[in-house]
């Protein structure tokens, strides 16, 4: 027997000998924000699935989640909480009591405070997209705490600001009404195996006699299937959309009256796109000019036609900028102007989240503590203390992230965490790169055993996580962790009181219908179905803003433009090829990679190479290669293939470092550079040689 379980659960439903189903939301990084049913057995989750009830999921999820359980029930998942017993790094640990953890852990993080507050980072990315096991009652804590505070932007605040500067937030079409587009770009984005969802839209949309049209460096599964593929160069994509925007404007293939109505800066924009013919754009993107030529004329030609951008493409120098260039492209063609023509990155912006009121800022004072950008900690632990930079970091936290394989420059990231001064604590549910660098590991409650908020970036529900079954091991919640924390370092405010539901009732305020989230796991938000046909962008002037007035007042350029990697390989040089580092289908970031049946599909890391440069090499398909730069040498298996592009290679990820061939993964070779905007990392702008190993 069957039933939906529509009220919170109590410890004892789970005992119950009958089958129960419970919703939920996946909880990874990943634009879908899947609605998920767990079936539960006397206590212990047999299966996760998709939420059929769900329009965005219908029923299906991808194969990395579908294996929930047995990442859940994973023998290596972590019972008890650990105390460092070994050297820094050896991974040796022995259990202690939760008391004996959160006594220690609140003395030592009370000793460095202090002396200053500042000493004390968080870590914390995306582990968990939930908003109340992500910086519900952490934040309270660290904001109360007067610890550094934490920039964000491991992934995608790059696009992310280009986005808000251009459109004005983080939204973009509704992406159901890609099924009814007749032409998609796909741009930087394996929608296959990392949007799994949208690309099921794409091929209703192709079979309704849509063309799919995927600009990627890579030949990816997605551009198998699409009927045009464009391999530019990695770091390229500002070029070739200003060289769209050159034929658009050449050949007369503009909406005029929507350019009036509802853009700024278009004579600006005009003069720049018009310095950029297919010709110079073809040069440096590495492509036929008739590609150029021919995706112009269909960009210009075609009604309704849609862009889904996702955020391979803004991991370079300029990936800001070419966000920004790509964003333009629908206010010209006057493409909003249908429900199934536009762009969408994220959705993010739509979702009236109350940040303040679950983080609680206010809990600093009048306190202005420094800011970290996670994407320069290798750097930044390695930092001696100064009046610009502030006293040296001496205490971590880490939770939902694995910075040591996730960060770049890895080598200065192993460096700073192996430092044996420094005090770091790391909540999570296996023994991951990170943890091996712990003083004290915390278990922590997986999707299954939690509750939480989930919003998404690319459809817009919010969907309630309730707990499927009871923590595993003695495993707790994130924000039980953080209160008991809390309360052992005398910290009495009563928002350390609020329970998880109480959280995620203050997360959406009233925004949502809570006992509709309870009943059905998600709720709709009426977002209009073509939100810009008339205008109406959430920016200043209300407009699509080609240049940026904000922009030029810090200073930068007002109006897109190509921006050259920071490392753009010459064959004669020591580093002649770009690499890129997508993810490996079977993971998630560094999620799932000890997941041993998905594991076992990857086999091990891989370097994809194009047979040329393979030739001139000396390298075949099964070799050990070493990849390597100034930075480091990374050792993995060559795969001969033409996903690559000559002068392109492909290291997939992201690998745990201790799986890895000589215990390094790809970051070991990528830079600490940030991108032109959002301060962001430039895993996709890195210059290596590669080699036979041995
Ligand atoms: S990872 Fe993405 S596709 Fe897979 S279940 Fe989660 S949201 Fe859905």
């Amino acid at each position: 027997m069957t039933d939906f379980n529509a009220e919170p659960l109590q410890a004892d439903t789970h005992a119950q000998g009958h089958l129960t189903q419970v919703r939920g939301a996946c909880p990874h990084d990943c634009p879908d924000t899947c609605a998920l049913i767990t079936t539960v057995d006397k206590g212990r989750a047999i299966k996760v699935q998709g939420n059929p009830a769900h329009k965005a999921t219908d029923g299906v999820l991808c194969t990395k989640v579908s294996r929930y359980a047995e990442r859940t029930y994973h023998p290596d998942r972590l019972l008890t909480p650990l105390k460092r017993s070994g050297p820094k790094g050896s991974g040796q640990f022995e259990p202690v009591s939760w008391d004996d953890a959160l006594d220690g852990i609140a003395y030592r993080l009370q000793a460095i405070a202090s002396q200053n507050p500042e000493a004390v980072v968080p870590y914390s990315y995306a582990g968990t997209m939930g908003h109340v096991q992500g910086e519900g009652m952490a934040a309270r804590f660290f904001h109360r705490l007067g610890a550094s505070l934490l920039d964000r932007t491991i992934c995608a605040s790059a696009g992310a600001e280009a986005l808000t500067q251009t459109l004005g937030n983080k939204v973009g079409m509704k992406v159901e009404f890609f099924a009814e587009s007749q032409l998609i770009l796909i741009w930087g984005s394996n929608s296959v195996g990392s949007n799994l969802h949208f690309w099921r839209l794409a091929q209703e949309a192709k079979r309704q006699g849509a063309k799919l049209v995927c600009i990627d460096p890579r030949k990816t599964e997605t551009a198998d299937k699409c009927q045009v593929h464009l391999a530019l160069r990695p770091g390229t994509d500002a070029a070739l959309a200003l060289a769209l925007m050159h034929e658009l404007i050449v050949h007369d293939w503009l909406d005029h009256d929507y350019i009036a109505q509802h853009t700024s800066g278009w004579a600006a924009l005009r003069e720049r796109a018009l310095q950029w013919p297919p010709e110079r754009a073809a040069q440096v993107c590495g492509l036929p000019v008739a590609q150029i030529t021919d995706l112009a004329r269909d960009w210009g030609t075609t009604q309704p036609a849609s862009i889904r951008l996702n955020y391979g493409m803004q991991r370079v120098r300029g990936g800001g900028n070419a966000v920004r260039a790509i964003a333009c492209l629908p206010a010209l063609t006057g493409a909003w102007r249908h429900r199934a023509g536009g762009l969408l990155l994220s959705s993010s912006g739509h979702f009236p989240v109350r940040r303040a009121a679950l983080q609680r800022p206010d809990l600093l004072g009048a306190r202005q503590p420094r800011t970290i950008n996670m994407s320069t900690i290798g750097d930044d632990l390695l930092r001696p203390a100064s009046p610009v930079f502030g006293p040296t970091l001496q205490a971590l936290v880490v939770y939902n992230s694995n910075p040591v394989a996730v960060a770049p420059e890895s080598g200065k990231v192993v460096q700073g965490f192996a430092r044996e001064d420094l005090f770091t604590v790391v909540l999570e549910h296996f023994q991951t790169d990170t943890a091996d660098y712990a003083d004290y590991i915390l278990p922590a409650t997986t999707q299954l055993e939690h509750w939480d908020i989930h919003t998404s970036y690319s459809h817009t529900d919010i969907l309630l996580n309730q707990p499927a079954i009871a923590p595993v091991g003695q495993a707790r919640t994130n924000t039980d962790i953080f209160r008991a924390l809390a309360a052992r370092m005398g910290f009495n405010e009563p928002c350390f009181a609020d329970d998880d539901l109480t959280l995620c009732r203050t997360a959406i305020g009233n925004e949502a219908d809570f006992a509709q989230l309870l009943e059905h796991g998600f709720v709709s938000l009426p977002v209009p179905d073509a939100p810009f046909a008339q205008g109406g962008f959430p920016t200043a002037s209300g407009r699509c803003e080609f240049f940026s007035t904000r922009l030029a007042a810090m200073g930068q350029d007002g109006l897109p433009d190509h921006v050259a990697n920071y490392e753009v390989p010459i064959a004669t040089d020591r580093y002649p090829l770009a690499m890129i580092s997508p993810p490996a289908r079977n993971f998630l970031n560094s999620t799932f990679v000890n997941v041993t049946s998905l594991r076992a599909v990857e086999v091990e890391p891989l370097l994809e190479i194009h047979a040329d440069d393979a030739l001139a090499r000396g390298i075949a398909s099964g070799d050990v290669v070493k990849v390597f730069n100034d930075r480091g040498e990374y050792h993995c298996k060559a795969k001969v293939s033409d996903r690559a592009r000559p002068g392109v290679v492909h290291g997939l990820g992201i690998w745990w470092r201790k799986f890895g061939l000589n215990g390094t993964n790809v970051n070991q070779l990528t830079s600490q550079h940030l991108t032109d905007m959002g301060r962001a990392p430039v895993f996709y702008d890195c210059a290596v040689q590669v080699a036979r190993a041995g």
